[in-house]
């Protein structure tokens, strides 16, 4: 039996997670984290009965104490709790479904304390990479990626040597404004900007889609989690998402890992590797797919993308910058106080200014991360 916990677990990621987990008697869940959907986090507690749980939001902690008194569970509270929950090491997998910079903290404790994880958080490795290489080196510890254009490129690469991949695809949908006229993007709001066409998601990768950001946070995620130069990671629109990802080898040939656009597949995956179990949520025709496209990325119009490229070219504490920017710019896009178009045009002035500092601790990753929320907290005016 697989001992798991799940952080995130009321998420887009964290939910599909137990639905697979659900009646599967090779898993047991030991413990739970949301922020603030109390609701469904008891009702998941009342029905895997965890050891113990998180509420991040301290107002909710009586709710969800009232609501589970007559359950045998510990209740922790706040990101100490989360911690807490992340540094447990009676479980075989920590899946970390969190979202934002915030989920890299766990990733690290999970390590550090030698067990492995299922990545949804991709934010980890791009604020967190470097050290969190080193602690899986000294801990021996592993990271099984959940992102679909990961778990794709992870299937692709296993029973092949590193030395022989010419460069790594990861294809992208394009997002909503993939063929919207540049001109039009100033009057995008959230609404047109949370309509993703393939992929229903958590609200922040959702916008992320949508300025492609996604796509470029994905290419920072790859060049950690398969050890391989910036310049053979690249990206091609693919508007179907039925490709989820492709690896080059040095003959010429291209493996490519295909299904319907849903992320139980890789989840599914990442949960039970290294087997492969029997999935029947997955059905996939190839008749209902008549036609594949590939286009180029339009990196005039999806600034977010390059940003990401050259964040990564620069290192040291750049890309905590970048995410930690993004972050901050999301959440301000989805409360309506800027603008879609503010959002690239925001990182690309944090990175502009951006004094950066060698990242040899998690301590310099704290020190990126609260002098970014500062420059962002000043332009943004709250
Ligand atoms: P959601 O927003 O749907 O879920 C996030 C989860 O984390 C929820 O359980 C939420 O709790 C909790 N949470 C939010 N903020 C915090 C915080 N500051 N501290 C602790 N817990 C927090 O996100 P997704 O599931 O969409 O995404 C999770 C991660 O997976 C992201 O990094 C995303 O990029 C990645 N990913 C997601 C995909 C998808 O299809 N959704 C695909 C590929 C990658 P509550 O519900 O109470 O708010
Ligand atoms: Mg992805």
């Amino acid at each position: 039996m697989k001992k798991i916990s799940i952080l995130g677990s009321t998420g887009s990621i964290g939910t599909q997670a137990i639905s697979i987990i659900k009646n599967n008697s090779q898993f047991k869940i030991l413990y739970l984290s949301a922020y603030s959907n109390a609701e469904l986090l008891i009702k998941q507690t009342k029905e895997f009965e965890p050891k113990s749980i998180c509420i991040v939001d301290k107002t909710k902690l009586h709710l969800v104490k009232d609501a589970l008194s007559a359950y045998n569970v510990e209740i922790l509270s706040g990101t100490e709790g989360v911690h807490e929950l992340a540094s447990k090491t009676d479980i075989d997998l920590m899946l970390n479904a969190l979202v934002g910079y915030s989920g890299m903290a766990p990733t690290l404790l999970a390590l550090e304390n030698g067990i492995d994880v299922a990545l949804a958080n991709k934010e980890s490795l791009v604020v967190g990479g470097n050290i969190i290489k080193k602690t899986m080196t000294s801990t021996n510890t592993n990271l099984f990626p959940v992102d679909s254009e990961h778990s794709a490129i992870w299937q692709c690469l296993l029973g092949e040597q590193k030395q022989e991949v010419r460069k790594l695809i990861l294809t992208g949908s394009g997002g909503p404004f993939r063929t919207l006229d540049i001109n039009k993007f100033n009057s995008i709001t959230k609404y047109d900007a949370l309509k993703h066409p393939n992929w229903s998601m958590g609200q922040k990768i959702t916008i992320d889609s949508a300025t492609m950001m996604n796509k470029g946070l994905e290419v920072i995620e790859a060049y950690w989690l398969f050890d391989i130069s910036i310049d053979k990671i690249d990206i091609v629109i693919h508007p179907q998402s039925i490709i989820h990802s492709m690896v080059e080898f040095i003959d010429g040939s291209i493996k490519a890992q295909l299904g319907i656009p849903s992320m139980n597949i890789p989840i599914h995956f990442a949960l039970h590797y290294p087997e492969r179990m029997v999935n029947k949520q997955s059905n996939f025709n190839f008749l209902d797919f008549p036609k594949l496209e590939f286009e180029k990325p339009d990196f005039e119009k999806f600034k977010c993308i390059e940003l990401a490229y050259s964040a990564l070219k620069l290192g040291d504490s750049y890309p905590i910058a970048l995410n930690v920017a993004n972050d901050l710019c999301v959440a301000a896009f989805l409360k309506e106080q800027i603008r879609f178009i503010d959002i690239p045009n925001y990182i690309e002035e944090t990175l502009a200014q951006h004094t950066p500092c060698n990242i040899d601790n998690i301590e310099s990753i704290f020190y990126t991360i609260n002098d970014t929320k500062e420059y962002i907290k000043q332009k943004i005016g709250n």
